[in-house]
């Protein structure tokens, strides 16, 4: 039966983009339908101004550097107002880049709300229907707030990047990427952070001698960061309920006013006020009122749209990528899943996404770079050698605030494979792109000793390593 178009993406993220793009370029006739900001989380309200926020907030550390080197120089005052009009210029920039990729590229463009109705339609808020040969469904995730009294006071991620002020002290809980990311870069734009984490060390799931690593330095910078403590209740501050503050809301039924303060009730039961508070516990996939359940595909219990290897549904037709299936939520892997879905469904070369030994890093500061299994998981898995070093880099021999870093190697005894990589320092997120390589290839320990050490530089250790730490 004839088709108006031979694929439907619902979605404009980074996924959604880079499959409707490659389907394109195969001579499909392509439709994609964004109602929010062209680009999706990634470009508009995650990695890229999380990024450039990120490097807002070192100067100050970086001028207080200097002062050991002889410079006299003073980072002043930061603000914020001229920064964000930067970065609302940058994103209004990259969001063209996006839309000119795409209608460069064949692809007609849909500024709607997309809901599937059949296995082969979709409609659009207008209520325009087009009939599709595929719909792939690549509408991403969202953060969540937790179930605490008066959450929609606090801010959530997508928030932050529209505050119209820095609030002079803030209240971040969590303690997974986003939490660490926004607590160190507010830290260094001046803001007095407070970080309640519920668990015992933050960012469960890394290498733990490298969580221990980043908690220390974030404390060393003046975060004031609790662990095993939670909020169990939120409330106005009565002097700015008073002012009538809290009656904005914002698209996510939350305060995009930083100035809204609030009075936090932590587990240990003491109050305190913050000037904001940002609540970075957690994301959830997109999958409610698009229509799925209409056309037969199945969630699991997170709202995850279930996919097989090739990111096919239950129903023939329809396909999801990205977040939205929750598999590892990351731009890159998205990108790879929807490079994946065009090979197979517009290529005729069935191609499933890989997604082992995926390389990441948390934007904390210093960075926590990781590829492969942390000493833990390996250890549970097999006998295994560790060869870890942490020290203070040279750059920061002449400042006056401590550092440290931590290059480690986590080495199967039997395979002598590098089975993972973990790295603490400043650009780890650059080193981890590299050793990414090394490991996915299965270089083993010897071969990482076969090469020369660069010198003088801090990964130079991951070659020169000679004894292990510690072995099982
Ligand atoms: P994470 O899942 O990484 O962290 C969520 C945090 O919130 C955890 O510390 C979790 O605790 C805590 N939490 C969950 N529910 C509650 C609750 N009810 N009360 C208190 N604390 C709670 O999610 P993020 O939102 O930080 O990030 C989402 C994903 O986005 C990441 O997993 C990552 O895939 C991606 N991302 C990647 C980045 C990068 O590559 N640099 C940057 C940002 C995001 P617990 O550990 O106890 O479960």
């Amino acid at each position: 039966m004839p088709r108006d178009v031979d694929l439907f993406v619902i979605g404009g993220g980074s996924g959604g983009v880079r499959a409707a793009r490659t389907a394109a370029a195969t001579g499909a006739r392509v439709a994609l339908a964004e109602d929010r900001r062209m680009g999706g989380t990634c470009v508009i309200r995650g990695c890229v101004p999380k990024k450039l926020m990120v490097f807002a907030s070192e100067f100050r550390e970086q001028a207080a550097l200097a002062r050991g080197y002889g410079w006299n120089a003073e980072a002043g005052a930061f603000e914020w107002r001229k920064f964000r009009a930067r970065l609302d210029a940058e994103l209004d920039r990259l969001e063209g880049v996006y839309r000119n990729l795409l209608t460069s590229s064949g692809v007609t463009i849909h500024d709607a709300r997309a809901q599937v109705s059949d296995p082969n339609t979709v409609e659009l808020e207008d209520g325009t229907r087009v009939s599709a040969r595929h719909i792939l469904v690549a509408t991403g995730g969202h953060p969540m707030r937790p179930d605490v009294p008066n959450a929609t006071l606090g801010m959530v991620s997508d928030d932050i990047f529209k505050m119209e002020e820095l609030p002079e002290s803030m209240l971040v809980v969590g303690g997974g990427y986003i939490a660490c990311e926004f607590a160190c870069i507010l830290n260094g734009m001046g803001v007095e952070v407070t970080q309640f984490y519920r668990g015992p060390q933050i960012l469960r799931g890394f290498d733990d001698e490298a969580r221990d690593i980043v908690a220390r330095r974030m404390r060393e910078q003046g975060i004031d960061l609790q662990v095993n403590t939670n909020v169990v209740d939120v409330r106005p501050a009565g002097v700015d309920r008073a002012e009538g503050r809290f009656s904005k809301q914002n698209d996510n039924g939350g305060s995009a006013s930083a100035t809204g303060s609030v009075v936090a009730k932590a587990t240990n039961g003491a109050e305190r006020r913050f000037a904001s508070l940002l609540f970075a516990t957690g994301r959830a996939p997109n999958s409610k009122d698009i229509g799925l359940e209409m056309a037969g595909v199945a969630v699991d219990r997170r709202g995850a749209i279930e996919v097989d290897a090739y990111s096919q549904t239950a129903v023939p037709s329809i396909y999801a990528i990205g977040d939205v299936t929750d598999r590892i939520n990351l731009t890159p892997v998205a990108i790879r899943e929807g490079q994946a879905f065009t090979e197979t469904v517009f290529k005729g070369n069935p191609t499933a996404p890989d997604h082992n030994l995926v390389a990441s890093t948390v934007f904390t500061q210093p960075e926590l770079g990781t590829v492969g299994l942390t000493e833990e998981a390996a250890r549970e898995q097999e006998e295994i050698e560790v060869y870890s070093t942490s020290f203070n880099p040279m750059r920061t021999a002449f400042g006056d605030r401590p550092n440290q870093v931590l290059m480690k190697l986590v080495v199967s005894r039997a395979s002598r494979k590098v089975l993972g990589c973990h790295i603490v320092s400043d650009g780890a997120g650059e080193l981890i792109q590299m050793v990414g390589i090394a490991v996915k290839a299965g270089l083993t320990k010897e071969d990482f000793d076969r090469t020369v050490a660069v010198h003088p530089t801090m990964s130079e250790e991951l070659v020169t390593m000679q004894t292990p730490t510690r072995a099982t």
